[in-house]
C-alpha cells in the first residue's frame, strides 16, 4: 500500500506549490490565518493535510492584486500576445498531465483515466481561448446623424470564480481561459475540498509567462473567504459554479453590491428513450450519463424516462451491465468509477437512495463494491413516480430514477416537470420525433443518441434552478466582455445642442 500522503506531498511539491496547501497571490504562496480545513482521501478515508482558511485580509489582498495586474494585461500586452502566452499555458498543462492527474485522482477521488481527460481538455481550453484573443473587436454601427459610432469590447476587470469539487481542475480552465483571453483578471475560490489542481494549473501558467498576479487563488471557504472577495470593490463580476442553495447566497451578496453573476448550477436531467431506439446504444448511454464521475456531474442523466414498452428489458440490461463496471482506488487505471468525493455528499447520497427506499422504491443496487471509501454503488431507483423525492432532488451520486412513459407528449411533460433546466436526452430512430423532442424539453443542452458530450466551443449553461448565464464558446467570450459605445461627430461644424444632436 502506498503512502497516500506521502504521495501528496510529493506531488504538490513536484507542481511547485510546496508541501501544504497555502493561497498563490501575486506569484507567492501564503499562508491563510482562518479556522482549520482538512482534505480527506476518499478512497482510503484518511486526512490528507489540514491546511488555515484563506480569510477575509487575504481575499481582500487577493482582488487588489489582481486590480494591478489586470492593468497591465489589458494595457501593456496586445491581443496576439496574450493569445501566445495561452498557448504556451497550454503545453504546460500538457507537460504535466501526469501529475495533474495523479493530484486530482487523489484529492477528488475521481479515477486517474477521467483525470486525463479532463487534464487534457484544460490545455485544449486555453489554445481554443488562445485563438480568440485577437480575433474579439468591436464593430461600427450604421447610424443616421453625422456622426462615426463604433464599440469597443472590453474586459470587465476583475472577475470572480468560484468553482465546486467534482471537476477541479477541468471548471478552473472552463472559466478562466475565456476570462484571461479576453483581457480580465482573475481571483478563483476553488472549493475547499478540492484546492489544490487550481493552485497549480495557475502555477503552471505562471511559469509559461503569465504575469503574476493576474491570477490568484484563495483557498478557503464560502461565508468568510468567498463573501469577502465577492464585496471587494475591484470586483466587477461573480461566476458561480455549484449548488442552487450556495448559488443563491451568492446571487443575493453580488446583488447586494450591485454585481453581476453567472450562475452554473446543479440538474435534474432527463434521459428519454423511445421504444425504437437501438437499445443497446441506449443502455450503454444511460450508464455513462449516470455512473461515470460516480455521477457527480452537474448533466447526470438522472431522470430515465423508458417507454413502457421497453422498461423492464432496459432496466434489466442496466442492472446486468452495472455489475460489470470496476470500482476501486481512483489511482488504479482499471478504475472506472472511484468513491464519492467527500463524506458530505456521501453521507446526501446514501440519505437519498434511504429515503427513496422509504418512498417505496424498488432498489437495484450493484452488488459488490470496495470495502474502504466513499463507495455508494451504482443504483436503479424503480417504481416511483416523477413527483417522488428522488426524482425530483439532485442526488449527485450513481443514482438514476427509472421512470415509464406511454408516448412522446408524456415523456415532454415528465421531462419538464423539474425545477431544474440544465441538460436532457433522447434515444430514437425517428429523426423527426428527435427533433420534436430536442425542441420542446428545457434545457441549455441536449443530445440526441448521445450523452455527455461536450466541448470549450460549444455555449454551456441553464435556467431556473440549474442558474443563468452562459460558458464556453463564443457565449463566454460574451460574458467576459462589454462593449462600450464611441461617437464622433464628422460634420465639418460640429453640431453642438443642447438636448439631442440629430
Ligand atoms: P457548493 O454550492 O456547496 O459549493 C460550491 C462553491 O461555493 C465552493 O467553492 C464553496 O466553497 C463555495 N461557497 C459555499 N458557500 C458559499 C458562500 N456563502 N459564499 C460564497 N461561496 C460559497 O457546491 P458543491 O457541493 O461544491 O458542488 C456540487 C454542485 O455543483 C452540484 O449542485 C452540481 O450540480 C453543481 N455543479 C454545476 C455545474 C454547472 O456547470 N452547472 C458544474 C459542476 C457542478
Amino acid at each position: 500500500m502506498i503512502d497516500r500522503a506521502a504521495l501528496f506531498r510529493r506531488l504538490l511539491s513536484d507542481l511547485g506549490l510546496g508541501e501544504s496547501v497555502q493561497n498563490l497571490i501575486g506569484g507567492k504562496l501564503c499562508t491563510g490565518a482562518g479556522a482549520p480545513i482538512a482534505l480527506q482521501d476518499p478512497y482510503t478515508q484518511e486526512e490528507l493535510t489540514s491546511y488555515p482558511d484563506c480569510g477575509e485580509a487575504l481575499a481582500e489582498r487577493a482582488c487588489a492584486a489582481t486590480q494591478e495586474a489586470q492593468l497591465g494585461w489589458s494595457k501593456s500586452h496586445s491581443a496576439a500576445k496574450r493569445g501566445e502566452i495561452m498557448q504556451d499555458i497550454a503545453r504546460a498543462v500538457d507537460a504535466a498531465a501526469k501529475p495533474l492527474a495523479e493530484l486530482e485522482a487523489l484529492v477528488a477521488g475521481k479515477p486517474l483515466r477521467d483525470c486525463r481527460i479532463e487534464v487534457a481538455k484544460v490545455a485544449e481550453m486555453f489554445r481554443y481561448y488562445a485563438g480568440w484573443a485577437d480575433k474579439l473587436h468591436g464593430e461600427v454601427i450604421p447610424v443616421p446623424s453625422g456622426h462615426l459610432n463604433y464599440t469597443l469590447r472590453e474586459p470587465l476587470g476583475v472577475v470572480f470564480q468560484i468553482t465546486p469539487w467534482n471537476a477541479p481542475i477541468f471548471t478552473a480552465g472552463w472559466q478562466i481561459a475565456p476570462a484571461i483571453a479576453t483581457g480580465n483578471g482573475v481571483v478563483i475560490k476553488p472549493s475547499e475540498l478540492t484546492p489544490v489542481t487550481t493552485l497549480a494549473l495557475v502555477r503552471l501558467a505562471e511559469g509559461a509567462g503569465l504575469p503574476k498576479g493576474l491570477v490568484n487563488v484563495l483557498c478557503g471557504l464560502g461565508p468568510t473567504t468567498g463573501q469577502a472577495a465577492i464585496a471587494h470593490e475591484a470586483v466587477r463580476k461573480v461566476i458561480f459554479v455549484g449548488s442552487p442553495e450556495t448559488g443563491r447566497r451568492v446571487a443575493v451578496a453580488a446583488a447586494q453590491a450591485l454585481k453581476p453573476a453567472v450562475l452554473e448550477l446543479g440538474g435534474k436531467s432527463a434521459n428519454i428513450v423511445f421504444d425504437d431506439a437501438n437499445l443497446k446504444q441506449a443502455c450503454l448511454g444511460a450508464q455513462a450519463a449516470i455512473f461515470s464521475g460516480a455521477g457527480q456531474s452537474c448533466v447526470a442523466g438522472s431522470r430515465l424516462l423508458v417507454h413502457r414498452a421497453i422498461h423492464d428489458e432496459l432496466l434489466e440490461m442496466i442492472s446486468t451491465g452495472m455489475n460489470a463496471i470496476t470500482l476501486g482506488d481512483p489511482l488504479d487505471e482499471a478504475t472506472e468509477i472511484g468513491p464519492i468525493s467527500n463524506a458530505r455528499q456521501f453521507a446526501h447520497v446514501s440519505d437519498m437512495i434511504q429515503s427513496a427506499a422509504t418512498e417505496g422504491a424498488d432498489v437495484r443496487s450493484r452488488e459488490a463494491r470496495p470495502e474502504t471509501g466513499f463507495f455508494v454503488p451504482p443504483t436503479v431507483l424503480a417504481g416511483l413516480t416523477n413527483r417522488a423525492k428522488a426524482a425530483q432532488t439532485e442526488i449527485f451520486g450513481p443514482v438514476v430514477t427509472a421512470i415509464p412513459f406511454d408516448d412522446e407528449e408524456e415523456a415532454i411533460a415528465l421531462a419538464n416537470d423539474t425545477a431544474f433546466g440544465l441538460a436532457g436526452a433522447v434515444w430514437t430512430g425517428d429523426l423527426g420525433r428527435a427533433h420534436r423532442v430536442s425542441e420542446s424539453v428545457r434545457a441549455g443542452t441536449f443530445w440526441i443518441n448521445s450523452y455527455k458530450a461536450i466541448h470549450v466551443s460549444s455555449p454551456f449553461g441553464g435556467s431556473l434552478n440549474s442558474g443563468f448565464g452562459r460558458s464556453s464558446g463564443t457565449d463566454a467570450l460574451m460574458e467576459y466582455t462589454a462593449a462600450k459605445s464611441i461617437w464622433l461627430d464628422s460634420a465639418p461644424v460640429p453640431r453642438i445642442a443642447f438636448g439631442y444632436v440629430s
